[in-house]
Formats: structure tokens, C-alpha cells, sequence
């Protein structure tokens, strides 16, 4: 057979993977009569099911497979086990999100397959994830010259951010275990992993002492600076949170960017789960959010505080050059846009080249619903996590310090008695109910039970279930 006759008779069998129109849309039916279901269901199904053995799902077949049997896979291999992380019972860890909004803006971004790499290739998608990043950068703030990067999630955020700093002071290896960075113990993990990553595991890590409110101490921070200072070390890169994962709590984000500022530090805040919370300027939590503004770079992540489906987080840096300067390849011609009117290239302000269009969801999600409900959901989950700070003591819990934002840790505390079993066999009651899930953490060696409010399908219902489960798992506790 010659070439050309082989490129004809194999011609029908790789366009296969170009469906009609009438089995894309009877596809999109399947799919999209699942996802109502899904959604529907939702108030219905457990925020939690104990995972079962999955070795029956998901081999991978070489033959198609007809829809029945994909979608019911995915509904008793995916959906049916672990952590549902649509669900408004999810009261664990930071609770994800899913706007229904947002999943059609993935649905068309990858239908279309616009490059969101390099303005030169998808300008328009380039120009919409660049409208955002200056957005963002509004809420926060920041002034019309910062930019920024759209990422996968605040660990890539907070990652860039310290690649961006050590490139902005032109540290090399011999400079290395010279610089020190401070952080609270509370700091998150991706921050330790950072510094692994950017190659600054080499440099002095300092856990600057905490208030009992789990608040970065300003005066213990300026004084182990000036000691540093003294020693012959470079103080480098202060991490505050905005929003620690463990209790919500915010760093005295002013005091510290003052600190930084009379010290020549880089001052990142990881505001990953709570820097959205600024949107509310008649909330209290938007006085301790004050001063964000003043940060060198900071992380948020629109799959936290927007309700997006995972995948969106990002990192602002103020000094747009530094960031460019970190992370362009080549494209030294690009340089002419810290001036000139032009766009960045998403590709020069990260480690990506190809990337998800991931602007897109969060565009179609604006658009579609207005700023409104979100501000309205995000002041709903501070409200709601305050109601449930003062009802969970009436029904005989101890609680830690006042919410910052929307998370808040208690604990029953029973004399003489083993406080982290007793406090487990609570939550292990809880969430074999199922209705609402709920995570724990050890802050200093102490066992806590966490709420964090985040979804936006928590509602009042969801909080006075998790308040009722607790109650009935006490009450369980005490007779057994
Ligand atoms: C969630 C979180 C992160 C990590 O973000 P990912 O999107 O999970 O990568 C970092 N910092 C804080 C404070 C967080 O809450």
C-alpha cells in the first residue's frame, strides 16, 4: 500500500476523536443531567463517606467505554467515597467551592483552547487574565503598576513570590546562609516547601513568637531583626498571614509592613484563604486586613474566598519588573512594558509556558452573578462563624481566641481526662453522621476542633447541624 492510500484509510479512524454534533450533544445531555443531579443531591448526600476499597474502579480500558458505565463509575468510585468537597457541610480544613458559574467558564475554556500563555498567541485571553490580575490588584490595593500572576493554587502563589524576592536582591548561593526569613509557627506548610524549592533551605529560618491570639508578636519580631541585624545576617523575607489555616488568625499586617519597610525586608503576606475578606469595609475584619496594601507581593486564591472549583490561586507583586525579571526567559524585548502601554505575557511572570486558561472561570463568574453575592457569601461565612464561636460554648465547649475571619477552634475540656482522645471520639461521631465534616489540628502540643467557613453553600442550616452533631456526640461521650 502506498503512503498516500494509508493516510486515507487511516484518516476515518483518527477522526473519531472529532465526535458529530449530534453525539456532542447527546454527550453534553449525560454530562450535564449528571451535574444537576450532583448539585441537586447535594443537601441530601454526606459531607463525608468513609473511603471504600476502590481496586474495582478506574482501570484504565484501551476500548471505549460506553457513557452508562463512565458516569457510574465516577459516581460510586469518585463521588461516593472521602471528602465531598462540594458539599456546605464541609466545615474542614478551608473549604473549596464549585460555582456552577465557574465550571462552565472551564467547560468553554478548554472547548476553545485559548492560549493563555503569550499575549502574542491568545490576546484575548491574555488581556481578560491580565484584567483580573489588575483587578485583584485594586481589591487589594495595590497600585495600578503591580501585576501578577494567575496560578494553580497559594502554594505556586507563595513560591513565586519568594523566587521573586531572592531574584530582586541578587542573592546567589555564597549569599545564602546570610539571609534570614521570619514566619510564625502558624505559618503554612507551602511556605516551608517554598523555601525548599527556591533552594533558600540554606537560610536562617526564624519563628518569630506569637500573642496568645495566635498573632504574630510585632515587638518579639523588631527585636530578633535587630539582633540579626547585629549578628551580621541579612534580614530578608517576612511572611505574615492573613488568615493562618489553623485559627483564621491575621498578623498585625501594619505594624510588620512598617518593620519591613525601616529594615529594607521583602514583606509577603500569605492572604491565600483570607485576603478576599478586605472586599467587606464595614466588616471588623477589614481593619485587621489593613495594611495588605503595603506588602511587597501577596497570595489569594480565587478557589478559597471566590468559591471557585480548585485551580485558581494567585500571587500580586508590587514591583512588576522583579517579578518579570524572575521569571521571563528570552524575552528581553518584553522589558519595554514596564513602561509602555503593553500587555505582560502570563509566561514571563511564572515558571508556566502552556497553561490552563484558568481566568476564564472566574470571569464567567463575575459576569454572570455581579461582585454582590460574593461580598454577601463572604460576610455571611465571618457571621456565621461568629454565631457558631458563641453557641458551641453554650452547649459546653471551650473556645480559643475570637475568630479573626471565618474559622474557629474549640475544644470540650473535661478534667483529668485525655483532651485529645475525648475531643477525637467527638469529631470521629460527627462525621460518621456525616452531615457536616470537620478537621482538628495541635497548635503547641494542644488538640483543637476546627470550623472553618468558607463554602458557599454553608448556610445557618449547616452551622445548626454541626452545633446539633457536636451536642449529640457529647452527649454520647458522657453516658459512655
Ligand atoms: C490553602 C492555603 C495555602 C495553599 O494554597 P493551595 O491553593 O492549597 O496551594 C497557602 N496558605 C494559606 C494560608 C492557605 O490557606
Amino acid at each position: 500500500m502506498s503512503l498516500l492510500q494509508q493516510i486515507l484509510e487511516i484518516e476515518p479512524k483518527a477522526k473519531l476523536l472529532e465526535p458529530d454534533a449530534h453525539t456532542r450533544q447527546n454527550w453534553l445531555n449525560r454530562v450535564s443531567h449528571y451535574a444537576h443531579q450532583f448539585i441537586d443531591e447535594l443537601p441530601a448526600n454526606p459531607a463525608y463517606r468513609p473511603a471504600q476499597n476502590l481496586d474495582a474502579y478506574f482501570s484504565i480500558s484501551q476500548q471505549a467505554v460506553a457513557t452508562d458505565e463512565i458516569l457510574q463509575h465516577l459516581q460510586s468510585g469518585m463521588l461516593a467515597q472521602g471528602l465531598n468537597p462540594a458539599s456546605g457541610g464541609h466545615l474542614g480544613y478551608i473549604p473549596g467551592g464549585g460555582l456552577y458559574a465557574g465550571a462552565l467558564g472551564d467547560y468553554l475554556a478548554a472547548v476553545t483552547n485559548q492560549y493563555a500563555g503569550m499575549y502574542y498567541a491568545g490576546p484575548g485571553a491574555v488581556k481578560m487574565e491580565n484584567e483580573l490580575i489588575r483587578w485583584l490588584c485594586r481589591m487589594m490595593g495595590y497600585p495600578p503598576t503591580a501585576h501578577g500572576n494567575l496560578t494553580s493554587g497559594g502554594s505556586i502563589a507563595n513560591l513565586i513570590a519568594l523566587v521573586t524576592a531572592r531574584e530582586a536582591f541578587e542573592l546567589r548561593s555564597a549569599d545564602i546562609p546570610r539571609q534570614v526569613l521570619y514566619f510564625t509557627d502558624q505559618v503554612h506548610h507551602s511556605m516551608h516547601k517554598a523555601v525548599r524549592i527556591a533552594g533558600l533551605a540554606e537560610a536562617q529560618s526564624r519563628c518569630v513568637p506569637m500573642t496568645k491570639n495566635f498573632r504574630m508578636d510585632v515587638q518579639a519580631l523588631e527585636l530578633q531583626i535587630q539582633r540579626d541585624v547585629h549578628d551580621g545576617y541579612h534580614p530578608f523575607f517576612i511572611v505574615a498571614s492573613a488568615g493562618t489555616t489553623d485559627t483564621g488568625a491575621v498578623d498585625p499586617l501594619l505594624e510588620i509592613a512598617e518593620l519591613a519597610s525601616n529594615h529594607g525586608v521583602w514583606f509577603h503576606v500569605d492572604a491565600a484563604y483570607g485576603g478576599f475578606f478586605k472586599c467587606l469595609s464595614n466588616d471588623p475584619s477589614s481593619k485587621l486586613l489593613a495594611g495588605i496594601e503595603k506588602s511587597d507581593s501577596l497570595a489569594i486564591d480565587p478557589h478559597k474566598g471566590l468559591f471557585l472549583s480548585y485551580g485558581l490561586g494567585s500571587v500580586l507583586v508590587k514591583n512588576t519588573g522583579a517579578l518579570y525579571k524572575a521569571h521571563y526567559y528570552k524575552a528581553s524585548y518584553m522589558q519595554d512594558t514596564l513602561e509602555a502601554p503593553g500587555e505582560w505575557n502570563p509566561a514571563d511572570l511564572s515558571p508556566e509556558l502552556t497553561k490552563h486558561f484558568r481566568g476564564l472561570r472566574l470571569y464567567m463568574a463575575l459576569q454572570w452573578h455581579g461582585f454582590e453575592p460574593f461580598k454577601a457569601a463572604l460576610q455571611e461565612k465571618l457571621w456565621l462563624c461568629r454565631y457558631f464561636y458563641h453557641e458551641v460554648q453554650r452547649i459546653g465547649f471551650t473556645v480559643g481566641p475570637y475568630p479573626d475571619l471565618s474559622v474557629c477552634i474549640y475544644r470540650f475540656e473535661r478534667p483529668g481526662c485525655d483532651l485529645a482522645a475525648l475531643n477525637k471520639s467527638i469529631v470521629d461521631h460527627v462525621i460518621k453522621k456525616g452531615r457536616v465534616f470537620l478537621s482538628t489540628t495541635n497548635i503547641g502540643g494542644e488538640y483543637w476542633i476546627r470550623l472553618a467557613v468558607l463554602s458557599f453553600r454553608t448556610h445557618l442550616q449547616e452551622i445548626n447541624w454541626c452545633l446539633e452533631d457536636l451536642e449529640e456526640g457529647l452527649a454520647w461521650i458522657m453516658r459512655s
